[in-house]
C-alpha cells in the first residue's frame, strides 16, 4: 500500500486529508512524493514561521538533541528555563507553564483562572466568559471554551462553566459578568478558526473596562495569533494592553511540539507545587528550538510582516472574486466569491498550498518568506480567485 492508502486504513478517520502527501521542504517550499513543488502559505498552520526546516532552529535543536533530549520535570534542564525567561522579558509578564500544544496551554489558564476565583473571590467563581465564533481546542474543556455550538455535541457531558458573549457587543460581556459568578474573560485576539476575525479595538478596551470593574482575569488565546504572526509578539500589543494570563502554542516551537501558558503578577503564583504538570513539557529539545526562534523574532522581522501583510491586502483588495479581507499582519482571511474549496484545491494543482477557515480562504504564510515566492503564490491565488 503507498502512504494514502495505508494512512486510510490505519489512521483514526479525524481529518479530512486533501489528496496530498508532503515528503520535504526546505522554507518556503514543499514537495510531494513525486517531487512536485508547492509554494506554503499555510505553514502547518501558523506552525513553521521560518519557514520548513529553518537553519538555525535545527542547529539549536539538533545541539540539544546531542545533549539531552529529554529529562522530566523532576529535574532542572537550561532550555525551559531560558525560553521562559525569554517569554517574560519580551512581554513583562511574571511565571511560565509549558506544555506540548494549544489546548494544553489554555487547560492550565483555564485551571489557574478557576484557582485565581476560588482564592481572590470566594466558593463558586469559577465562570469563564468566551466569545461566540471562538477556538480554544479540542480537549473536553476547551471544546466547552469554544463558542460555537457546532463543538458542543457527541463528546457531551462537557466541563461546566462557560458561557458565551457576542464579539461585537461588550453589553453582553457585561450581563454575562453580572448573571454568573465569573473569575475571568478569554479571547482569541483574532479569532482565526472562526475566520480570521479581529476583535475591534473599541470591543476590547470596553471588555477590559468590565473586567477591570467587576474583577475578572483577562485571558488572551495567542495560540495562533502569537509569537509575530499579527506584526507584533503578541496580538494584545496590537491593542495596547497586557493580560494577566495569555497563552501560545503553534509557531512558538518553529516545528516542534510546545504550548505555554504565560502569567502575570496577578496569577503567577496560584499554581503551586502538584497542582499541574506535563511529562512532555518544556521537553529540552523543543524549548531549544522555541529560544532560536523566540530570539529572532525582533523590530526588523515585525516591520517584514506588516510590509508583507499590507503587500497582499493591497494586491487582493479589488481583486476580481474577493469580497472581503479581513486579518492582520501575516494572518489573513479572504472571502471569495466561489466557494473556498474549488480556490483551495485549484490553487494546490497550480503548486500553491492556501488554507480554509469557515467560508474564507486563509494565509499563514512565514514570517520571512522571501518576497518573489510571495509574489508568486499570491499571483496563483488571484488567478483562482478571479474565476468567478
Ligand atoms: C490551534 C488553536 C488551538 C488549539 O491548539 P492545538 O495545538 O491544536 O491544541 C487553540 N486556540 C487557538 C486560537 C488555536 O488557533
Amino acid at each position: 500500500m503507498n502512504i494514502k492508502q495505508t494512512d486510510k486504513k490505519y489512521i483514526a478517520g479525524t481529518y479530512g486529508r486533501f489528496d496530498l502527501a508532503l515528503v520535504k521542504g526546505k522554507g518556503s517550499l514543499v514537495y510531494d512524493e513525486n517531487g512536485k513543488e508547492y509554494i506554503d502559505l499555510g505553514t502547518g498552520i501558523a506552525v513553521n514561521i521560518f519557514g520548513v526546516g529553518d537553519d538555525e532552529w535545527k542547529k539549536a535543536v539538533e545541539a540539544q538533541l546531542d545533549a539531552i533530549p529529554h529529562a522530566s520535570n523532576l529535574y532542572f534542564t537550561e532550555p525551559c528555563a531560558r525560553l521562559a525567561e525569554m517569554l517574560c522579558e519580551k512581554t513583562g509578564m511574571s511565571k511560565v507553564f509549558f506544555g506540548n500544544s494549544g489546548a494544553e496551554a489554555n487547560e492550565c489558564a483555564i485551571k489557574a483562572a478557576r484557582k485565581w476565583g476560588l482564592v481572590n473571590k470566594g466558593e463558586g467563581y469559577s465562570t469563564i466568559i468566551t466569545l461566540k465564533n471562538s477556538f480554544h481546542g479540542r480537549t473536553v474543556t476547551t471544546l466547552a471554551a469554544t463558542g460555537q455550538d457546532g463543538y458542543h455535541t457527541d463528546f457531551g457531558p462537557f466541563t461546566e462553566g462557560f458561557v458565551y458573549a457576542d464579539a461585537h457587543d461588550a453589553a453582553d460581556v457585561e450581563r454575562l459578568a453580572d448573571e454568573n459568578k465569573c473569575c475571568a474573560v478569554m479571547m482569541e485576539p483574532v479569532q482565526g478558526e472562526g475566520g480570521v476575525y479581529p476583535l475591534s479595538k473599541e470591543f476590547v478596551s470596553l471588555v477590559l473596562a468590565i473586567a477591570k470593574e467587576k474583577n475578572l482575569l483577562v485571558i488572551t488565546d495567542e495560540v495562533q495569533t502569537g509569537n509575530g504572526r499579527t506584526g507584533e509578539l503578541y496580538a494584545y500589543m496590537n491593542y495596547g494592553f497586557r493580560p494577566d494570563i495569555f497563552t501560545t502554542a503553534k509557531g512558538l516551537g518553529g516545528g516542534l511540539p510546545i504550548g505555554a501558558c504565560v502569567f502575570g503578577e496577578k496569577t503567577a503564583d496560584i499554581l503551586t507545587p502538584g497542582s499541574h504538570g506535563s511529562t512532555f513539557g518544556g521537553n529540552p529539545a523543543a524549548c531549544a528550538g522555541a529560544c532560536s526562534i523566540l530570539s529572532r523574532i525582533d523590530t526588523a522581522l515585525l516591520d517584514g510582516v506588516k510590509k508583507k501583510s499590507e503587500y497582499i491586502i493591497s494586491q487582493l483588495k479589488n481583486a476580481k472574486g474577493v469580497e472581503d479581507i479581513s486579518g492582520m499582519g501575516l494572518m489573513l482571511g479572504i472571502k471569495p466569491v466561489r466557494p473556498k474549496a474549488e480556490i483551495i484545491e485549484e490553487c494546490m494543482q497550480n503548486g500553491v498550498l492556501v488554507l480554509g477557515a469557515k467560508e474564507k480562504i486563509r494565509l499563514l504564510p512565514a514570517l520571512n518568506i522571501p518576497d518573489d515566492l510571495l509574489a508568486k503564490g499570491i499571483e496563483v491565488l488571484k488567478e483562482a480567485l478571479a474565476k468567478c
